[in-house]
């Protein structure tokens, strides 16, 4: 095929087209999964709106694939693409507080470290992920799951309105009363409608310092604390949000290599000493070996795990929501912990609930609004030898699980599909009713589905 001729892109743009043959750009084409090699032809760092717009035309005349990137951090790869073009926003980054109406506003390419610091300044917070170098972009537009979320829900119940480029080369806002059924998708529905040039999001009050931490558990511990951690989680206030990891600590944490069992969790109230409380019945049933508890600011809780997942390790996830935690659970749970001896690799179980469960069903795209549960399995690792081992302990975990699943998935903890066949759905991450409105949206937005580089809905 004819190779574009792209320096006439270039004419258009302020931003740094990147191609392939220029200084830096292995760099440029690198996402945090390393796994996923892609060669596009350029990559493009935009400076502006109108280079997106830019983009957009230039890739339609041109017969370009187009792949959009927040932050680089899609699991399955998707701020890539072989032969096409990288839309890179990760200069638009700005974050734009405005205290006395609680709301901030943060550019598409922002990262959500970006958005914790602007906001304590404040003492406010977005509810955001876990770790402080993903997209804000591309970890809110799946839906967003991170220590805010029994207080205040997903970063999806936060947002007001979003500013998108779409398949057509318009800016549009979308917010409940500006393009209702885009703001509608583009809360749970991924990348799928557009480039989102910014996003504005309600801030919540934040205390400075957060109480938060983790209480502690050895292998002998791990049945009796998840039992009792099902036990807890059914009367927590909704300040307290709490995630049980399973993982074989970093050197750096001097914890040992043996794998650990990690309940952490983070009280978003004004008032520490009613924290303490809330955590009290679990200490109690289910006394930690160790407790890792200290006086932090937002930013830094919101940080504290980033070098635990290093840019460019090879990585395979998969996730699902569940109900039940009892004895049969349990079992699996400490079966698959214990088996899983090697650094990288482990497993987040997020106590759903609060705020999150009290968004009705169908009121944003995101599923599974009534899970108790949601198990992230990440598998990441460093040689390529692993691979075959890695994915294939991942696989077979959620395996195990599929009896137990209540039938959530969410896109962001998904990697690559595995094969299925052309034209149907890979995964039922949605459901019947939920994908069919995607569908309609999508055909609304980008009937020609530019945009597929992504949990792909097709136009319906
Ligand atoms: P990118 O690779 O840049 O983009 C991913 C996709 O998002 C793109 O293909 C595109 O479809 C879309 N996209 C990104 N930016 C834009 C934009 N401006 N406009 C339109 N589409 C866009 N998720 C959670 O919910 N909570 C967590 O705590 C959490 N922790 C994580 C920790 C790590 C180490 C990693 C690797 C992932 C984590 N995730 C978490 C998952 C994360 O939400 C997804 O991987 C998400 O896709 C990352 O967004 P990004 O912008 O960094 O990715």
């Amino acid at each position: 095929m004819d190779q574009p001729d792209l320096s006439a892109l270039r004419e258009r743009i302020g931003g740094t087209l990147v191609l392939d043959g220029d200084p830096g750009f292995d760099d440029a084409r690198r996402i945090w999964n390393g796994m996923i090699d892609r060669r596009p032809v350029a990559v493009l760092r935009v400076a502006s709106v109108d280079d997106v717009v830019a983009a957009l035309a230039f890739a339609r005349e041109a017969s370009l694939s187009v792949a959009v990137r927040g932050g680089g951090h899609n699991v399955a790869g998707n701020g890539s693409v072989d032969a096409g073009l990288v839309i890179d926003l990760g200069g638009l980054a700005s974050v734009e507080v405005d205290a006395g109406e609680r709301t901030v506003r943060v550019g598409g390419g922002a990262r959500l470290g970006d958005v914790d610091r602007a906001t304590a300044e404040y003492g406010l917070a977005v509810p955001l992920g876990v770790v402080s170098r993903t997209g804000v972009a591309g970890l809110t537009l799946g839906g967003g799951v991170g220590w805010l979320l029994r207080a205040h829900g997903l970063s999806i119940d936060s947002l007001l309105s979003a500013d998108v480029v779409t398949a057509s080369g318009t800016l549009v806002r979308a917010s409940a009363r500006e393009n209702p059924d885009l703001f509608w998708g583009l809360r749970g529905g991924g990348g799928n409608f557009g480039v989102v040039t910014s996003l504005t999001f309600r801030a919540h009050p934040i205390p400075a310092p957060v109480f938060a931490g983790n209480l502690i558990y050895r292998p002998d511990h791990w049945r009796q604390a998840l039992l009792a951690f099902d036990e807890w989680g059914r009367t927590l206030p909704d300040e307290l949000t709490a995630i049980a990891t399973f993982i074989v600590p970093p050197p750096d944490w001097e914890l040992g290599a043996d794998p650990l069992l990690l309940v952490g969790f983070a009280w978003s109230g004004a008032d520490a000493a009613a924290g303490e409380a809330a955590i009290e019945p679990l200490r109690r049933e289910a006394p930690p070996d160790l407790e890792a508890i200290e006086p932090m600011t937002w930013p830094q809780w919101q940080s504290a795990v980033d070098d635990t997942f290093p840019f460019g390790v090879r990585a395979y996830w998969k996730n699902t929501s569940f109900d039940r935690l009892d004895e049969e659970v349990a079992d699996v749970l400490v079966r698959r912990a214990l088996e899983q001896t090697w650094q990288g690799t482990g497993f987040d179980i997020h106590l759903m609930g609060g705020a999150f469960a009290r968004v009705p069903e169908g009121d944003t795209a995101f599923p599974a609004r009534s899970a108790r549960y949601w198990l992230n399995i990440y598998g990441f690792w460093a040689n390529e030898s692993d691979d075959a081992d890695r994915i294939r302990f991942v696989r077979g975990f959620a395996d195990d699980m599929a009896g137990f699943s209540s039938g959530g998935q969410y896109v962001n903890f998904m990697a690559a599909e595995d094969p299925a066949p052309a034209g149907v759905a890979p995964a039922p991450v949605y459901g019947e009713e939920t994908l069919r409105r995607l569908g309609a949206v999508k055909a609304s937005w980008d009937p020609d589905n530019v945009f597929r580089l992504n949990h792909n809905i097709l136009p319906g």
